[in-house]
């Protein structure tokens, strides 16, 4: 039988992926975070110290990278850079806007694009991005379209850097986020929109029990499950 797929995008720090998460490990789905395999390319190019924005000098770095993704006892996906656990150092905030860039790049969109279809055609899958529902799966059983205000979602990173013991002040948060908004939506090599069967979720006004459900709802509706 045909794996299901579920995609789900949205822009930065919409709650993407600890709702996709969770939601995976109900319905027993591998979770897939896609935003981690373009975060393990900036990783490379900000410790090689090379300009993210120079596709033509990231490209050229592209034969020498191999990203890994495996899932650790703790059942949480880790990534590898030419075989070093990395997953803790990509979500360094210098590495998200080096993944912004690298990402805007079509070489690299294409380096990822199998790997990422591969996932989905050997197991029922949460994946979640920006251009899931629109160019990697445009055949996923259900896409939504995850989304909260810019300052919403900057909170709600304050308070997630602040757990992981890396605070950062809100203005900062809220123009990083906004720069990677217009970043991810104006770029030309698979800009972050709406797919037109997508469902759209605004969490600004939900918690994450509310938002869960109203996830889990659509999936539901959408797949009979
Ligand atoms: O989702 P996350 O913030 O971890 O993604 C990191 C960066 O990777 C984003 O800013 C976005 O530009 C890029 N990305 C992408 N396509 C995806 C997932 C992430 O371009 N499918």
């Amino acid at each position: 039988m045909k794996p299901i797929s579920i995609a789900i995008d949205g822009p930065s720090g919409a709650g993407k992926s600890t709702l996709a998460r969770s939601a995976a490990a109900k319905l027993g789905y591998l979770y897939v975070d896609t935003g981690a395999i373009y975060r393990t390319i900036g990783c490379y190019a900000h410790r090689k110290g090379i300009d993210p924005k120079d596709e033509p000098a990231v490209k050229a770095e592209l034969p020498q990278i191999h990203v890994g993704l495996t899932y650790g006892e703790d059942g949480l996906q880790h990534m590898l850079l030419n075989g070093q656990d990395v997953t803790k150092e990509i979500r360094l905030p210098e590495i998200s806007l080096c993944a912004s860039a690298v990402s805007a790049h079509p070489s690299v969109r294409a380096f990822l694009l199998e790997m990422q279809r591969e996932l989905a055609r050997t197991h029922n899958v949460i994946m979640d991005g920006r251009d899931i529902g629109t160019v990697v799966l445009p055949d996923a059983d259900v896409k939504v379209f995850l989304t909260a205000s810019a300052e919403v979602r900057a909170k709600r990173r304050m308070l997630e850097l602040e757990q992981r013991g890396t605070p950062e002040p809100f203005e900062k948060i809220l123009k990083e986020i906004e720069e990677r908004d217009w970043n991810d939506s104006h770029r030309a090599a698979a800009p972050l929109r709406q797919a037109a069967d997508a469902v759209l979720l605004d969490t600004s006004e939900l918690d994450f029990q509310e938002s869960e459900a109203a996830l889990l709802r659509i999936i539901r509706e959408r797949t009979g499950l």
